[in-house]
């Protein structure tokens, strides 16, 4: 153990960041701001908060380091612990939404910047931290970009706050200037050169493209990883699998591939395993989604496949849509995927896409998430913490006014804010979820119908991901008949939830069960962690603890008091109407209620696929919508709606 912690420390000194070290401090004890710009791998992330801990920054406070993705503040907080030799969850720790692993002991705190953001509402001048490093700054992810204006301003009058943005692009001069001409530090990283291939034409199925190239690159290519970007779990999942299929087919003919597939939902067990050393005479192929791009580095990766896409939010703020969409990446992104390959010696990049796609078809930057997504969570955030001049917000970039008026429009209809656009009880309850404000609204509001046990099983299995049901090619037809269990009746997709959960709760949480009824076993453990955190929030707003397991109709109000924004209603050609500024929705073939159409139902997510696809529906009764609404719907606008229905038939 002593050796091994010896062997890291030894690591430690190798890193491009290392030699900067005493500059690094010297400019830091210096300045109170400072703005730090260094390629990816040079260790900026893991090396920084130990380097200040070191040097007796904490023995003032916490140094906290916030990240964009859970999976990178797990993972950097697991490698720091193993650095210093200490029990993750002690000194160094990690605080992502539904999971906190710190103690009283931690003194170096990795979160995401979401929680970072939630923590404000308890201590609004964050006086139990001496630093904070905002990392990652360049993903300007909407959390990242609030914190921002929150950072700087608790820094006017915290004198002894030390603050660190640091960033991998070379946005540096954007944060200096909107700090207040912070100072840049620079940290030269190696980079080996880069070799960059493109196809000669488009590819049809970059999925299919991307196996091609890896086993390409396996059987012809000198030893060294490849590194493959894909868009979700989803895509990972099935790429693993066709990988073994064609491998196992090759036999013994070929050597080893070991397959690393790494997402956001992957437990930290198994995260590990891509930093393990790959075997002699064996080649590593890590899967990942953009959480390589720039949160992760995985060392010896030679290789790079990039299909050129990601999955990205984004929002119509008229007519309030929100979707996540496979989008083309931009420039600054495919510079970075390819970066990854020249680490550690000369590397290739293969791009599968064109040269001239390269040239005229990407943006060249990534728009910041807030300027394409909906606000609403932030917004309520922010009125918590008494912001209520949202326009005046030191924003670096603002969010569209547009965009701003829906998300005070929404919290509105869901009664968080008075049409003054002051906070009301109910907001101020809602605030205390981490969670959307129509799933929090949903919870607030079984308080009302006596249902919280079962409305906060729903939440838990709706945020816990889409995967609940599997269908293995194989035994297509045991699947379909297995989830048809859950949705007999036509109950809806929440209430088939809500059966799944507790028939599993029934059967003292039995992986064994799961196997047998095709269900994730890996999405109802995240289930029962969220649902566990969710009970312990209710106690703190004060709302009991009730069960009313068979009178459906009561959830589905508690349900339809969140969701009432998200109504859709059956048109003549089968398709649904939802909004206010109508559009088109489908409902999804994974739901229950595919071949019922409902007349009237509300969902929980839009995603768009080949068609705007509506996702876990229940069906509603326009008598509902004006009890639970009153300020939205009038019965008669309703029933008319419905009798056009109706008539048209
Ligand atoms: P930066 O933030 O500048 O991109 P990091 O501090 O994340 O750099 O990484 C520095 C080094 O630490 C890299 O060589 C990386 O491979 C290694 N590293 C980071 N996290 C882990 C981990 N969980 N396991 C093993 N090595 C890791
Ligand atoms: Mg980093």
């Amino acid at each position: 153990e002593k050796e091994r912690v010896q062997n890291l420390q030894d690591e430690r000194k190798t890193l491009p960041i290392y030699r900067f070290k005493e500059d690094l401090l010297k400019a830091i004890h210096d300045n109170q701001v400072l703005v730090i710009v260094g390629e990816t791998g040079s260790g900026k992330t893991t090396q920084i908060t130990q380097y200040l801990h070191e040097a007796g920054y904490t023995k003032r406070g916490k140094i906290g380091c916030t990240q964009p993705r859970r999976v990178a503040a797990m993972s950097v907080a697991s490698r720091v612990s193993k650095e210093m030799g200490v029990k993750l969850g002690h000194e160094v720790g990690y605080s992502i939404r539904f999971e906190d692993n710190t103690s009283e002991k931690t003194v170096i705190k990795y979160m995401t910047d979401g929680m970072l953001l939630r923590e404000f509402l308890g201590e609004p001048d964050l006086a139990s931290y001496s630093v904070l490093m905002v990392d990652e700054a360049h993903e300007r992810t909407i959390s990242t970009d609030v914190l921002f204006g929150l950072v700087k301003d608790v820094a006017r009058f915290r004198s002894d706050l030390k603050l660190i943005i640091s960033s991998a692009s070379l946005d540096a001069n954007k944060f200096s200037d909107y700090f207040d001409c912070a100072p840049i530090f620079n940290i030269p990283g190696r980079r080996f050169p880069i070799e960059v291939n493109y196809t000669k034409a488009p590819e049809a199925d970059y999925m299919d493209a991307a196996i091609v190239t890896i086993l390409q690159i396996h059987l012809t290519q000198p030893p060294g990883d490849i590194l493959v970007f894909l868009t979700g779990q989803e895509e990972i999942e099935a790429a693993e699998e066709l990988l073994r299929q064609r491998t196992r087919g090759m036999g013994t003919k070929i050597s080893e591939l070991i397959i690393c597939p790494i997402f956001a939902n992957l437990p930290l067990e198994l995260q590990n395993n891509i930093f393990e050393p790959t075997p002699k005479g064996a080649r590593k192929v890590v899967l990942a989604t953009n959480i390589a791009e720039t949160s992760l580095t995985i060392d010896g990766i030679n290789y790079v496949v990039d299909p050129g896409f990601c999955k990205m939010k984004s929002y119509n703020p008229r007519t309030g849509m929100e979707s996540l969409l496979v989008t083309p990446i931009s420039m600054a992104s495919a510079l970075q995927r390819a970066g990854r390959s020249g680490r550690t010696g000369p590397g290739k990049c293969f791009r599968l896409y064109t040269a001239f796609n390269y040239q005229n078809d990407l943006e060249e930057n990534t728009m910041p998430e807030i300027q394409r997504t909906n606000i609403s969570n932030v917004v309520l955030t922010l009125k918590c913490m008494g912001i209520d001049d949202l326009m005046g917000f030191d924003f670096m970039d603002p969010p569209p006014a547009e965009t701003l008026l829906k998300a005070l429009e929404l919290l509105y209809s869901l009664s968080a804010i008075n049409s003054v656009g002051q906070l009301t009880k109910t907001g101020r309850r809602m605030a205390e979820f981490p969670l959307d404000p129509m799933l929090s609204k949903m919870i607030v509001a079984s308080e009302k119908y006596k249902c919280s046990e079962e409305i906060i099983s729903i939440a838990g299995m709706l945020s816990a991901g889409n995967l609940v049901f599997y269908r293995p090619k194989e035994k297509k037809v045991h699947a379909d008949a297995a989830k048809m269990n859950f949705h007999a009746g036509n109950v809806g997709d929440h209430i088939a939830l809500l059966k799944v959960y507790s028939s599993w709760e029934e059967n003292n949480y039995s992986t064994l069960w799961c196997f047998e009824n095709f269900i994730q076993v890996k999405t109802m453990k995240q289930a029962r962690d969220i649902r566990d955190q969710l009970k312990g929030l209710l106690e703190r707003v004060e709302i009991e603890l009730r069960s009313s397991f068979n009178d459906v109709v009561s959830i589905k109000k508690a349900i339809t008091s969140g969701f009432f924004p998200h109504l859709a209603m059956l048109q003549r050609t089968g398709a649904y109407r939802t909004g206010r500024n109508p559009q088109t929705a489908h409902i999804h073939p994974s739901s229950g209620l595919v071949c019922v159409l409902p007349k009237c139902v509300v969902y929980h997510e839009l995603v768009l696929t080949t068609k705007e696809y509506m996702r876990q529906i229940t069906e509603v009764k326009p008598e509902w919508l004006v009890e639970i609404a009153p300020h939205y719907y009038q019965l008669k606008d309703l029933q008319n709606a419905v009798v056009l229905y109706t008539a048209n038939m």
